[in-house]
């Protein structure tokens, strides 16, 4: 074979020898062999086997052994302290859905497990050896940056159609673009997507939009991804006519996803910021569209979108109020710094940032300015250095103080309490408490339980 070979930590290389020293051939398979091919650190190893599961685990004899998937001939060894998977060779038999394979079955040889794999740079298997096993061109497509089926391209989306949403995550990590019969068949069985289970779409879904390729190849394939997000269909081709706008909806959607680093929640924020935009799009007697209230109601509508696709309530949550939050204007001085840094944490103002700064850049030229949004960065940070009082809970004056000076717990407290905690957060009482206990004192009368 080719000169290629692996650099192995020492306890892939036991693994394999082990195996081999019980009558077994394993050999390392998909991503690790994908990404040593493209001169990238696989970020672990799969091993795949002539053995079954119980000739593996008796291989492994004196090792902890974890039965992770037996059925699916998965076992999981410990060596070293490192888990190393080991699955026996599999072909699918026939899928009677397009979801799950209706059986599977062992295979015994390695060009059969191959056979069964989704794109031809996944589909490589490494033995030090034998060198690269690959039998569909793999290597050529990686050089070409091509994302090809292996075999029958329609064939496979309908055997298992969440491979159409594979094809794009590694198109879009990559930068590859899918070739022409895998292109036409992702188009033709995007339906397809509709009977796949929400976490698996989803789980896809998140690794498509924090690529670095995210906003080409939700550009390329919008219509794809409206199977799993319908509303993506409303701002296809919906044209701004506004002075602050040179390009449709989801145009500006994908520059401004382009313009964030990928961090999903900024890029997930920032797919869905501008969604109810055609919902609410009023032409002004100015002959100019406006977009009143697209703010909360793409925040609600990212929450259905959210709760569909059951994304993690954190994510969820985090997303939609960065959304209701993205038109807000920033003036970068203190007094307002500190008002953000009580609605939101410092972590999410520096991601509302994130997203100010991908929506603004996605804007008509005269309106791509970026420095207050700078500015106000550096404000924050400044300011969570300082950790200045920015909640109740940080003043120097509290509720057990209140209570000291005669007044009764309830709502009413809560308000004088909010009230002086505004005072100091706009620098016209000190956070000390002699002077906030005498600035209590004067105002305590008038908060009396309604
Ligand atoms: P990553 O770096 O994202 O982990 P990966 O290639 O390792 O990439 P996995 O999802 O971990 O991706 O899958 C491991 C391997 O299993 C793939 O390389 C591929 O060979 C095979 N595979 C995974 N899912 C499918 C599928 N739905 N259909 C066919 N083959 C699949
Ligand atoms: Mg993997």
């Amino acid at each position: 074979m080719s000169g290629f070979a692996m650099k192995l930590p020492g306890y892939i290389v036991t693994a394999l020898e082990r195996l081999e020293a019980a009558g077994h051939k394993g050999w390392l398979v998909g991503g690790c062999v994908r990404d040593a091919v493209m001169g990238v650190q696989p970020h672990d190893y799969d091993i795949t086997a002539s053995s079954t599961p119980e000739e593996t685990i008796a291989a492994f004899e004196g090792f902890r052994v974890i039965e992770t998937g037996i059925r699916h001939g998965t076992v999981t060894v410990m060596i070293d302290g490192e888990p190393v998977e080991i699955t026996t060779f599999r072909v699918e038999s026939e899928y009677l859905d397009n979801r799950h394979p209706s059986g599977v079955s062992f295979a015994r040889r390695i060009e059969d497990d191959l056979l069964r794999r989704d794109f031809t740079m996944n589909a490589m298997a490494y033995r030090p050896d034998h060198g690269l096993l690959d039998l569909y061109g793999g290597q050529q497509d990686i050089s070409d940056g091509v994302i090809r089926c292996v075999g029958d391209a329609a064939a496979r989306f309908d055997e298992d159609g969440l491979r159409i949403l594979r094809a794009l995550r590694f198109a879009s990590r990559l930068g590859f673009r899918l070739e022409e019969e895998t292109h036409a068949a992702v188009l033709s069985r995007a339906h397809l997507l509709g009977g796949i289970s929400a976490e698996r779409v989803y789980s896809e879904l998140c690794g498509i939009i924090v690529g670095k390729h995210a906003g080409t190849i939700v550009r390329e394939y919008a219509r794809v991804l409206a199977e799993v997000i319908p509303e993506l269909s409303e701002i296809i081709g919906f044209e701004q006519h506004s002075k602050y706008h040179c390009c449709d909806v989801l145009e500006h959607t994908c520059r401004a996803m382009d313009n964030s680093a990928g961090d999903l929640t900024v890029r997930l924020a920032l797919l869905l910021h501008d969604i109810a935009k055609p919902r609410v799009c009023k032409r002004g007697a100015d002959g100019c569209d406006h977009y009143l209230g697209h703010p909360e109601l793409g925040a609600q509508m990212a929450d259905d979108i959210l709760r569909r696709l059951r994304a993690d309530n954190r994510t969820r949550e985090t997303v939609v109020r960065l959304i209701e939050l993205h038109d807000c204007a920033v003036v970068p001085d203190t007094r307002r710094a500190k008002r953000l840094l009580r609605q939101l944490s410092y972590e999410e103002a520096m991601l509302l940032m994130e997203i100010k700064l991908g929506d603004r850049m996605a804007h008509a030229e005269p309106y791509r300015d970026i420095s207050e949004i700078i500015a106000m960065k550096e404000l924050l940070t400044e300011l969570h250095r300082q950790s200045p009082c920015l909640t109740v809970g940080d003043m120097a004056l509290g509720g057990s103080d209140l209570i000291a000076m005669g007044m009764k717990p309830g709502k009413a407290m809560g308000r004088l309490l909010g009230d002086l905690l505004e005072m100091v957060v706009n620098d016209s009482l000190p956070n000390e408490k002699a002077a906030l206990a005498a600035q209590a004192r004067l105002m305590m009368d008038e908060y009396t339980e309604e």
